[in-house]
């Protein structure tokens, strides 16, 4: 007999990740429970969507409300050196169709996750808000469910046949099993507001995301939305946005303004609201994405620093793999690890092309324009990565750069931890 609480799939995380795996796998009959901390709709960074987000928009049937949507469409990205010179901006319609593909979009968290959650739930998913996930339960070395605690301190189990981890930058179980890997590099920090009424460009250009470099040391995000605000921040390493003992976010943010003329003017149109933010921006890596029982998906699977705004994409593409990989394993009724391989490889495959072009980003060497001088061709190839076309094959794009700076190459991580290798462990 099954025990009570039972599912097929428990999900762990309400963001884009969760969202999008559980609605997939509901629509293909299975019993979802997803349970979500916060009650939504909730605050959530990460607004700034790529174009390669509308293969998985697409799949789960959203397209046509993204479309009618107010969020800003967004055509192209930008960069602003520290004198206010900006470069030629990367049109996706230059690589991709424009009514599809190229057009993509800013949007608000709390509005665009609450359209996934909504839409998982007229899928079938049973959604659980204020709920955390507390523990997973085992059996041996399987994972058959997790514990909970509501927001009145009741404490509940839920069992499963397999469990998503979709808990985002917390990345819930690959701190529990020691799983989580620091990029060595990528160990910034960000400190952002909004702006109400502060400049934005005209035509197709209004949607634009600004990446405005600060010299030699971070950069920051210029975001336009709907209802005239602007999202910005500045992302470098904690030593240099605290020098001198500035700790407050609103002093570090006034400070940085002034290291980048096109920020500073584009800012002095419009009034700040006030509110500023701070987050750790450490990038990581997960040892494995699987386990008996358990699969990773989202942020809480890798996460890269955000300066080509790749993650939610990367949580919509992860989540739907998820969904069609379980799914598989449910037909097969084959739920070992070994089945998640090539979910990592290519997932992995993703997170390394986009970490190349971010290693050479923080690299004061490096500078798009001197590389499409010396090799055209790579204008295209650099958009085509921007978009988010991450499973692309960039060799010939990563020769190129790496004549200007070194390239890290690929972690060895990412691989489902077998029984044999447990076992071998033990
Ligand atoms: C400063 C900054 C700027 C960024 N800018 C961009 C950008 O412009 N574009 C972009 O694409 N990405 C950006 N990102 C990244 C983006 O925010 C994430 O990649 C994306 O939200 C990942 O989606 P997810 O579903 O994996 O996780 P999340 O969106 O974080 O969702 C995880 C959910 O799990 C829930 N949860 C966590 N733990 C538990 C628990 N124990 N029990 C129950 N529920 C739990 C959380 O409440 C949350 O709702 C940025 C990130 C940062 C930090």
């Amino acid at each position: 007999m099954k025990p009570k609480n039972s599912y097929d799939v428990i999900v762990i995380g309400g963001g884009p990740a969760g969202s999008s795996a559980s609605a997939l796998l509901s629509e293909q009959g299975h019993r979802v429970l997803l349970l979500e901390r916060e009650k939504f709709p909730r605050y959530h960074i990460g607004e700034s969507l790529l174009p390669f987000t509308y293969q998985p928009l697409e799949r789960l049937g959203l397209i046509g409300r993204m479309k009618k949507s107010a969020f800003v469409k967004k055509y192209s990205v930008q960069f602003v050196s520290p004198s206010g010179r900006a470069s030629l901006p990367f049109y996706f319609f230059n690589r991709y169709d424009r009514e599809s593909i190229a057009q993509t979009w800013q949007v608000l968290r709390s509005e665009f996750d609450q359209m996934l959650l909504d839409n998982t739930r007229a899928k079938g998913t049973e959604v659980k808000e204020e709920i955390t996930v507390k523990e997973l339960l085992r059996d041996g070395e399987r994972v058959i469910g997790v514990r909970t605690v509501s927001k009145d301190g009741e404490t509940k189990d839920y069992h499963a046949t397999i469990t998503l981890d979709c808990s985002g930058k917390e990345a819930f179980s690959t701190v529990r099993n020691g799983w989580r890997v620091p990029d060595p590099y990528l160990n910034k920090i960000a400190v952002w507001t909004y702006y109400k009424g502060a400049k934005r460009d005209a035509g197709v250009d209004e949607g634009a995301t600004t990446v405005a470099y600060v010299p030699e040391k971070g950069w920051f995000w210029y975001i336009p939305q709907h209802n005239d605000m602007i999202s910005v921040g500045v992302v470098a390493e904690g030593k240099y946005l605290t020098r001198g003992g500035v700790k407050a976010p609103e002093e570090i943010f006034k400070r940085e303004i002034e290291e980048n003329l096109w920020i500073k003017e584009h800012l002095s149109h419009g009034l700040s609201t006030g509110n500023y933010y701070l987050t750790s921006e450490y990038s990581y890596h997960a040892k494995h994405c699987a386990t008996e029982g358990l699969l990773l998906v989202g942020d809480a699977f890798a996460f890269l620093d955000p300066v080509f705004s790749s993650g939610v994409m990367l949580a919509l593409k992860s989540g739907v793999m998820a969904a069609d990989a379980v799914h598989q394993a449910f037909v097969t009724q084959d739920f070992s690890p070994e089945i998640f391989s090539n979910y990592a490889a290519t997932l992995r495959q993703g997170v390394e092309n986009m970490r190349k072009l971010v290693y050479a980003f923080y690299n004061p060497d490096f500078s798009f324009g001197r590389v499409i001088k010396k090799y055209p061709d790579a204008a295209g190839e650099i958009t085509d990565c921007l978009s988010g076309d991450v499973n692309k094959d960039f060799s010939q794009l990563w020769k190129w750069v790496s004549e200007f700076v070194p390239l890290p190459d690929d972690l060895p991580v990412g691989q489902p931890l077998t029984h044999s290798e447990e076992l071998a462990k033990a």
